[in-house]
């Protein structure tokens, strides 16, 4: 049954005059918008009460699983306001089924694309006067399932909720683009072989944490991980996927092999980097080869991407083991920020949408 996600009868708006007040900061993650998505699903009805209503509580007691035993998926996108005052979302299919690939892994129930996206429009259509117009604001749209079933047994629950809300985001560096110090972690991992690596879930993110603290003990603002095996590979940081560029034009990122998150910016830089003349490979990589390239002169930039952050250059590595700091030719990655602006024109309207990636709510 095809889910409507219908507004409420009469929905309740914050005065425009406090979203505006909002908006000349919003920071990450701190302000949320008027009204969330619900879907309701049990093992026996599949998914039902599909609503929107003005944001708050979640019916949970704590029995609920998800408090237990974190089976949770999550997503991140935005919705970008362009010059003329219409209101875009960028890829919205793949989130959508990445939600999907992450729940096949988590054992939890598949909210089909339409019914997702159904959801996203009409909440962000509802919440419209929420979508920032500064440049580099955009409203942050968090998509998540969560197991609600009240049971202690270690099974996959039989109730589940879809959830989604939003919140305006500023810039995620304020003052402009700095690039940041890196920890590389060859501690601890975040994911292992035959785990978990490929779904957005956020049990990823609290086995990060700790590597995240140490790094910050370091001076270090991220962590990138290590393969789990050997500690000898590059995978990604706690949230973001790394890529390289070489003194040729390479633009290098580990392959998905299974514990790499395939980010949506990851893939779309991947397609974008041919138009400004670098080639885009995926392989294998060492970090003991990272801080040769980078010693030698062979490695000129390094860059961290996600949807958050966009494309962040990345000034520095610092290892864990030997606390060696590695810094490229272009810590402020010249070429990472064409392609920066490059992602940017397309999502802002700024410039032809070459792969039809963009849509519109409103
Ligand atoms: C979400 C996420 C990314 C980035 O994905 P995007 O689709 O580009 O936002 C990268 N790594 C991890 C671990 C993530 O959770």
């Amino acid at each position: 049954m095809t889910l409507r996600f219908a507004p409420p009868t009469n929905p309740t708006f914050t005065p425009d005059a406090r979203i505006a007040e909002i908006n000349i900061d919003p920071g990450f993650g701190q302000f949320f918008s008027d009204h969330m998505a619900l879907a309701d699903w049990n093992s026996e009805t599949g998914w039902t009460n599909d609503r929107i209503t003005a944001y708050g509580l979640l019916p949970m007691e704590p029995a609920g699983a998800v408090l237990h035993y974190a089976q949770e998926v999550f997503e991140g996108l935005k919705a970008y306001r362009h010059a003329d005052g219409s209101v875009w979302l960028f890829r919205p299919d793949a989130n959508a089924r990445r939600l999907q690939e992450s729940s096949r892994r988590m054992a939890l129930p598949v909210l089909p694309v339409d019914d997702f996206l159904t959801s996203v429009h009409n909440l962000v259509a509802l919440d419209e006067r929420w979508v920032p117009h500064a440049a580099e604001q955009s409203l942050y749209i968090r998509p998540f399932i969560i197991a609600n079933e009240s049971f202690l047994g270690v099974r996959s629950a039989h109730d589940v909720i879809y959830c989604c809300i939003t919140g305006p985001v500023g810039a995620y560096f304020k003052g402009g683009v700095q690039p940041v110090d890196i920890w590389v972690s060859r501690q601890y991992s975040r994911v292992a072989n035959g785990g978990t690596g490929t779904a957005k879930c956020g049990g990823n993110y609290a086995s990060s944490l700790l590597a995240q603290e140490v790094a910050y003990a370091n001076g270090c603002s991220q962590v990138l991980f290590t393969d789990n095996a050997e500690h000898e590979f590059v995978e990604e940081l706690g949230g973001m996927n790394f890529l390289l560029l070489t003194k040729d034009g390479e633009l290098v990122t580990p392959p998905l092999n299974g514990n790499i998150l395939p980010g949506i910016t990851r893939d779309s830089l991947l397609k974008l980097a041919p138009l400004l003349g670098l080639t885009p490979v995926e392989r294998p990589t060492r970090i003991a080869d990272v801080y040769d390239g980078i010693t030698a002169g062979d490695i000129v930039e390094l860059l961290a991407c996600g949807t958050a952050a966009v494309i962040t250059p990345v000034g520095s590595l610092r290892d864990s083991e030997t606390n060696t700091v590695y810094r490229p030719l272009r810590p402020e990655a010249p070429q990472g920020i064409a392609l920066r602006n490059l992602l940017l024109d397309i999502q802002y309207g700024r410039v032809a949408d070459p792969f039809g990636w963009t849509e519109r709510v409103v």
